[in-house]
């Protein structure tokens, strides 16, 4: 059985990976709106890494015995201003998602939890990923400034990104 705070906390942490994914959703239709369809199949394919993050979490509490509390999903914005404004808040985001893992790291330590510690170490190791995949279309967008071909370029290159089943998920069940 596992505690109520690592509960609290998980269900915590589900809420987040579902917010994260109606950001991600939320720029992907801005930028699709705004024709830049690559952008929007990068952030759609983000949306559903998401939701992905949020299903290993539930899976793993109800593995545990305990009780998934699905709670409402808050407004996320609607446009942003360029594709490096949408990166940049993307980094930030991920940075704060990372120390919500982190802490629920902290707690599981606390509680003595070691299988929500176990569990926590992939998604130690993917915002490594996701901070330092910001940090670099950050920086590429930074150097394309105002050049319309080499953003059109980016926008080619991420019109091929695909989706790919996150590990845990993939494996699980
Ligand atoms: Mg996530």
């Amino acid at each position: 059985m596992i505690s109520p705070k690592i509960q609290d906390a998980l269900n915590a942490q589900i809420n987040a990976e579902f917010w994260s994914a109606y950001l991600y959703l939320s720029m992907g239709m801005h930028f699709e709106a705004e024709g830049h369809k690559g952008i929007a199949n990068w952030f759609r394919i983000q949306f559903k890494e998401e939701q992905a993050h949020a299903e290993i979490f539930m899976n793993y509490l109800l593995s545990r015995g305990g009780h998934v509390e699905l709670k409402p999903i808050e407004a996320v914005p609607t446009s942003w201003t360029s594709p490096l404004a949408a990166y940049q808040d993307t980094l930030a985001h991920e940075e704060k998602v990372t120390a919500l893992i982190n802490s629920l790291y902290a707690l599981a330590i606390e509680e003595n939890d070691y299988a929500t510690r176990g569990k926590l170490d992939w998604f130690i190791s993917e915002q490594v990923e996701e901070e330092e995949t910001a940090r670099d279309l950050i920086d590429r967008l930074k150097l394309i400034g105002d050049n319309g071909l080499a953003l059109y370029m980016l926008d080619q290159e991420l019109a091929s990104r695909t989706y790919n089943v996150p590990a845990p998920l993939a494996t699980a069940k």
